[in-house]
């Protein structure tokens, strides 16, 4: 080690305090990295690994990038889930004696980045923190880009905090080792890479001094850790002071309906299941905000539907109103467009990181916003009055942006032409001097053009040499001898000065140094006197973003024609011709079939449907669809529907076969039967539990057997509403014993060898031949078919023999009922929809059933 060049040796002690980061080291105009460092950085971000003699025998691997690309290259590292630590010269090279001391500036992490590159503009980017403390888990969540953070607390299960960390979509998490650890080994199934690190160190001090606000003794210890570890990490990460973050949002998890991860996902509440764009999402049905605050908050709320129905009536009445009022909407969009993202302007003024133009955009954003209180205050909404009521529309920060900054400011705050004239008198004095003295220049050009005779004499000016006169080598004589001192040898030409040039380029220099560095430091102070008033556009941040996505869910459920749900805190769920939102706004050519939901309780009707129908036929549309209905209405959006009754769910239970089965290396049945036991552990009266294709992954038999062990529980024991689909249509007599559960089907209607699905939820059970149908009509041998058959008929006459209370009678009754409801369906389904959806194999309806 001795033997390494002292920079060198200044790099590794830095590098002993960023062992987990790619240390980018500033050489000049070059981050540079080392050793291993270099290796893998050549090849995440394929650029020439070379080397440098370093005072050991062998040559350090070093790779490096330009200090001005350096964004775009850390924010591929940050996508990959590195972290990156920024080391900057910390002094004048100039003034250094031997080595320029370096420090690490900033650490940037996925959790943590700044950056726009790095970020989306309609997402939180959260970095969340676990606290384990007796016997509660602690999570905190920040967006560092905002200031939002938030904190809970709840039992240490492991279940909980996977659900409550999922909440957040983190890109980071640090915390307490144990529970870390557990969930590291949770989240192997999460659609997102996550960075983790393990983070023990508590620092009081540090926590008080953030937060001289709220009273922090008050927060019960998990919920304290938990801040505590996200604060001293964003210090050790950031090494500034963070004075956007100033508010501590506490909230009990029960206070939102509870999803977890995997239902999340399978109703593709913020994106789909099949990648994490939010197309195709409910989010993206919804999303008709038009500023990122708006749309960040939008969300937010889908991923906490709320509890209290009080609130959710206050969202509804805002949205009705704005529903109703299409002028109101319109005009109130028109000035949302004009907004830009107030919380990260905040948070950039903040960071220290907002330039003048992002100064502007504040201002501007400010401009607009007396035309959107007073629109509120004028309207006819409660809520929307409420929102503005007493709101501080920060005016004052507006003016004083106008007076200092001037309206097209460059991107850098480091070069002056930042600020107006007329703000102060000295920088205007300097302008002055400096306007004076590029026409002295300009006299003097034209001065020595005459004097000298040469035309194509002209004064330039570069960083080594200063101001200088050019001439042309073919004229070098006709210069008079004497004052001209050759300073630069060009190949055309040779570059001179005077001696009253060298004196006036002393002036116009200082002038110039003075002026820019002037500007930075009365751009600063405006920045710092922002900075103590980051709290007041906060809470104006809250407001626009909350009005924004009132705006929105109002402009969407007038487009798609929903209905304002009547929330109740009762248990029956009524959806009068419900719709998959989603579902129905991708759909092309054919129309949307509607279905209705009536899950009542207290024996007034049935709690659970048990749904059968083949493949195909929108079971599990249906069943999403009136999980969404339910979503919808807690975050106080309207519905698909004709008309809803949405009684307040507390948490929604769903198993509905996905792409997420093969995750982990679990098979399909275990990844079922684990889903299941949460349920078993969970689920309230007060829930909504969906489950699709029941029992499916192992032997009928056995699959049978569990399913309607499954379905007796939920009825029993849970007590709460179910959607329950299965490919076991022999399950279909558990109607007769259960006095909750009823029989439901998806219609098909066939002619000759074709079935048409009708996409209508009917009552009674469907049949099950259509999978040997399918064989059939595949051309297997006609043996095999006919063997197959044989074989049902026995099973079925088996399991009718083993479970079914004999009823003849009832049965045919049922059958009768389920075809005329067939009929029913199939002649509206002719009159909805102009074109047919045909498949060529039948599925099997109640005619059907009446063979065996
Ligand atoms: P299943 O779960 O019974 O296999 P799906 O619910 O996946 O069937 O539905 C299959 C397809 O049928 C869906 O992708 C959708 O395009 C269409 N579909 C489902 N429900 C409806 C409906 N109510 N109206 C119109 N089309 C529907």
């Amino acid at each position: 080690m001795a033997a390494y060049t002292p920079m060198i040796l200044q790099y590794l002690a830095i590098k002993e305090d960023a062992k987990d980061a790619f240390l980018f080291f500033r050489l000049g105009d070059f981050y540079e990295m080392f050793f291993d460092d270099a290796i893998l950085a050549s090849r995440e971000l394929g650029i020439t690994l070379t080397g440098r003699e370093g005072g050991a025998e062998e040559r350090i691997p070093m790779c490096g990038i330009p200090y001005h690309a350096a964004e775009g290259y850390i924010a591929r590292l940050i996508e990959k889930g590195y972290k990156v630590a920024i080391c900057e010269q910390v002094e004048d090279p100039s003034a250094a004696k031997g080595v320029v001391r370096r420090e690490i500036v900033r650490v940037v992490t996925p959790g943590t980045v700044m950056e726009s590159k790095s970020i989306a503009e309609k997402a939180n980017n959260f970095i969340v923190s676990i606290a384990h403390t007796n016997d509660s888990f602690g999570v905190a969540a920040c967006d560092l880009t905002t200031g939002e953070l938030y904190v809970t607390s709840f039992a240490a299960a492991l279940d909980m905090l996977t659900d409550e960390v999922n909440v957040y979509h983190p890109s980071e998490i640090v915390g307490d080792n144990g529970p870390l650890e557990q969930l590291r080994a949770a989240a192997s199934g999460w659609n997102r890479p996550v960075l983790f690190t393990s983070r023990e160190v508590m620092e009081a001090a540090r926590l008080a001094e953030q937060f001289n606000e709220v009273n922090l003794p008050e927060l019960p210890p998990a919920r304290y850790r938990a801040v505590s570890l996200l604060t001293g990490y964003l210090d050790d990460t950031q090494k500034r002071s963070l004075g956007h973050i100033r508010r501590i949002h506490e909230y009990e998890p029960n206070q939102f309906m509870i999803l977890d991860p995997f239902t999340r996902r399978n109703l593709e509440l913020v994106e789909t299941v099949r990648d994490r764009n939010k197309k195709g999402s409910l989010l993206w049905l919804l999303d008709r905000t038009r500023t990122s605050m708006g749309a960040r908050l939008l969300r937010r709320w889908i991923d906490k539907p709320l509890l209290n129905k009080a609130v959710i009536n206050e969202r509804l009445e805002a949205v009705d109103k704005l529903y109703r009022s299409f002028m109101l909407r319109d005009e109130l969009r028109r000035e949302l467009s004009e907004i830009y993202d107030l919380e990260r302007l905040v948070g950039r003024v903040a960071f220290g990181s907002a330039n003048g133009r992002d100064l502007n955009a504040l201002k501007s954003s400010l401009q607009h916003v007396p035309a959107l209180t007073s629109l509120c205050a004028a309207s006819d909404s409660a809520t929307l009055r409420k929102l503005v009521d007493g709101i501080d529309g920060c005016g004052d920060l507006a003016a004083i942006i106008e007076t200092v900054v001037v309206d097209d400011p460059p991107v850098s705050v480091r070069e002056g032409s930042l600020i107006r004239a007329g703000y102060d008198s000295y920088l205007d004095e300097l302008r002055e001097a400096s306007v004076n003295g590029k026409k002295w220049l300009a006299d003097l050009e034209r001065q020595e053009r005459e004097a000298t005779g040469i035309k194509s004499l002209k004064i330039g000016y570069n960083k080594v040499f200063g101001y200088y006169l050019e001439v042309s080598k073919a004229n070098i004589s006709m210069l008079p001898e004497g004052r001209y001192e050759r300073k630069q040898t060009l190949t055309n030409a040779e570059r001179y000065v005077t001696p009253e040039l060298k004196e006036k380029e002393r002036l116009i220099l200082e002038a110039e140094d003075k002026m820019v560095d002037l500007e930075y430091a009365k751009f600063i102070e405006l920045r710092d006197h922002l900075a103590v008033h980051l709290h007041r556009l906060q809470k104006l941040a809250e407001m626009l973003a909350a009005l924004d996505v009132f705006q929105s869910m109002a402009t969407v459920s007038a487009d798609q024609r929903f209905v304002k749900p009547e929330v109740t805190e009762g248990f029956d769920l009524i959806v009068e011709d419900g719709r998959h939102p989603v579902v129905e706004a991708v759909m092309e050519g054919t129309p949307f079939i509607a279905n209705s939901t009536s899950l009542r309780g207290g024996g007034g009707g049935s709690s659970m449907l048990l749904i059968t129908g083949p493949n195909m036929a929108g079971k599990s549309t249906y069943m999403r669809q009136v999980a969404l209905v339910c979503i919808m209405a807690q975050i106080g959006c309207f519905v698909p529907a004709k008309r809803a009754e949405v009684p307040l769910i507390d948490r929604i239970f769903t198993r509905i076969g996905a792409a997420d089965d093969l995750i982990g290396g679990q098979s399909t049945f275990m990844v079922e039967m684990k889903d299941i036991q949460t349920m078993t552990e969970k689920a309230t009266a007060q829930s909504l539990v969906i489950i699709d294709e029941l029992g499916r992954g192992t032997s009928t038999g056995e699959g049978m057997a569990i399913a309607q062990a499954v379905i007796e529980y939920v009825h029993h024991v849970v007590g709460s509403k179910a959607l329950v689909s299965t490919h076991f249509h022999e399950l279909a007599h558990l109607e007769d014993t259960l006095p909750s559960l009823a029989n439901a089907c998806m219609a098909v209607q066939e002619t000759g060898d074709n079935v048409t699905f009708l996409r209508k939820l009917v009552p009674g059970a469907a049949s099950s031949s259509y999978g040997i149908y399918c064989a059939q009509l595949a051309g297997l041998p006609s043996s095999i078919i006919s063997r197959a058959y044989t074989l049902l008929e026995t099973h079925v006459n088996e399991q009718d023999g083993l479970q079914r209370s004999a009823q003849p009678l009832a049965i045919e009754d049922k059958k009768e009922l389920v075809a005329a409801s067939v009929r029913e369906a199939a002649s509206a389904y002719e009159q909805a929809a102009p074109v047919k959806e045909t498949v060529i194999a039948p599925a099997v309806t109640a005619e059907a059933d009446s063979s065996r």
